[in-house]
């Protein structure tokens, strides 16, 4: 058999799934670079960077454990790494999954590795690239639900399970008052943990696991302890519980320490167990067999230009508020700050409709935005960010993804979460030194863009309350006042 370099990258982490599937110790030599770019080229978050990096030093431990030669190699670039092990053991052929971004995927085309499928989704680039040709909008209810009927899941008697494909209007409840939230596993750390803590500076938060082991431990305490209630509280924030029932899944899934069907197969079978109601575990399965799978197709159908759009020309630098707790009194937005920089994570609702809503009112630059999102979570890869930033968080696509822009006021928030009761800004106010940012922001973002969004019927109802305010030239005047103190780090 002829010897084989297999190359695997940070985010293709399993020995089941990519070039491992079909590797052999006898033949195969395995390499994983640690490239300059990945650790010293950007400014990477700190929990982001040790779990990225111990995670893939204990695969390379484990490759040695299963008798595989194996190569870890610091090197400024991957292609340099590539060539510094050829020089070692010879020229030869070097396989890889196909790399997770549009970057990588040229680099190492152009110097010549061969690609086997990336099976670390559920669906092909391919297969996604069929779905979408045939839509007039890429409504993502409609991938889910085809998803659904091709994987046969929750589908009974040819019918959705529990007689509806979505159970989203079972599940908007607003934070439960004294509950009591039950707790999240703690990483166990080793010697590599240890060697990249002190290689690196960095006190490791215990939340995120760096082997398969944790990550499976994780995968049980959520579906033993969280998944049950997960459904009804996933779009609340609470002010004193981080991860509420989340799963804090997405950085094992992301890498490939966990594999999508196995998470899945996971929840269903809590379903069949009866440990887990429907409403829970549909809305579990929607964010991974509907929308990661979505957000990826979507990646690789928009192509490469996709992350450059900006159609609202929004251009305002990154908000201070952004990179620091203490630059802000919007208590929403220095909260989550707070959390972020606790541990490079908080769900989707405070990416979405605190950070991204902001980001979005604000007029910030999308790409500006982009690179932050990238660089602060430990979850984000580019598969996962260019499309939920340029689509989803700040419209710069101009609708392509989504029909109309998630933006929003105090009001959403003062229901959703518990941040403003103790905030000095009032959600009900839009104009006055007390006003919510949010909310004087939100009118003027519909104000600044009106007639773009008269095009869009699905905004009828917003500008309707629009064009009902009569202090529209004091919110205006507010909401200058604001983006100002938002720049200047005062507000
Ligand atoms: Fe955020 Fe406004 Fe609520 Fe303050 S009042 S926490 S700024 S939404």
């Amino acid at each position: 058999m002829t010897r084989r370099i297999i190359l695997v990258p940070f985010d293709h982490l399993s020995f089941d799934h990519g070039a491992m599937r079909e590797a052999d110790p006898a033949v195969d030599i395995i390499v994983v670079v640690e490239s300059a770019r990945m650790t010293t080229g950007r400014p990477w978050h700190p929990q982001r960077l040790f779990f990225m990096v111990s995670a893939a030093r204990h695969f390379a431990a484990e490759a040695r454990e299963r008798g595989f030669e194996t190569h870890y190699i610091q090197a400024p670039t991957t292609l340099d790494g590539l060539r510094e092990v050829r020089a070692m053991v010879g020229e030869l052929p070097i396989v890889c999954a196909e790399p997770s971004s549009f970057r990588q995927l040229a680099a190492l085309s152009a110097y010549g590795v061969e690609f086997v499928p990336n099976d670390f989704f559920l669906t092909s680039r391919g297969d996604f690239a069929l779905w979408a040709k045939t839509q007039k909008s890429f409504v993502m209810e409609n991938f889910y639900r085809a998803q659904r009927i091709r994987l046969n899941i929750l589908i009974e008697d040819g019918k959705p399970a529990g007689g509806r494909w979505n159970f989203d209007a079972d599940n908007r409840l607003p934070p439960p008052r004294n509950y009591v939230w039950p707790g999240h596993s703690s990483a166990e750390r080793d010697e590599i943990d240890a060697e990249v803590q002190a290689q690196f500076g960095i006190d490791a938060n215990p939340t995120w696991s760096t082997t398969r082991t944790g990550a499976l431990r994780q995968l049980a305490t959520f579906i033993d302890t969280h998944l049950a209630g997960f459904g009804p509280y996933e779009d609340a924030v609470a002010r004193d519980e981080w991860a509420m029932h989340h799963s804090l899944l997405s950085p094992y899934l992301n890498v490939g320490l966990l594999h999508p069907r196995e998470v899945v197969s996971a929840a269903l079978d809590a379903y069949r167990r009866g440990a887990a109601p429907i409403q829970s575990v549909e809305a579990f399965v929607r964010q991974v067999i509907g929308w990661r799978e979505y957000i990826n197709g979507m990646y690789w159908f928009l192509g490469d230009d996709y992350r450059h759009l900006n159609e609202l020309g929004a251009g305002r630098p990154l908000l201070p508020a952004f990179t620091d707790s203490s630059a802000t009194e919007m208590n929403c937005v220095s909260s989550t700050v707070a959390d972020i920089e606790q541990r490079a994570w908080v769900h989707h609702i405070p990416r979405l409709m605190i950070l991204s809503n902001l980001a979005l009112i604000s007029g910030t630059s999308p790409q500006e935005f982009l690179d932050w999102m990238r660089e602060q979570f430990v979850d984000a890869a580019d598969w996962v960010m260019v499309p939920n930033v340029i689509g989803m968080a700040t419209h710069a696509d101009g609708g392509v993804l989504m029909t109309k822009p998630y933006a929003g006021g105090g009001a959403y928030l003062n229901r959703m979460t518990e941040y403003c009761g103790s905030c000095r800004f009032d959600p009900k106010k839009r104009v006055g030194d007390d006003a919510c940012p949010m909310t004087t922001l939100y009118w003027d973002f519909l104000d600044r863009h009106r007639d773009r969004f008269a095009r869009n019927h699905r905004m009828f109802q917003q500008l309707a309350g629009l064009r009902k305010l009569s202090d529209l030239d004091e919110v205006r005047a507010r909401a200058a006042e604001v983006l100002d103190g938002l720049s200047a780090g005062t507000i």
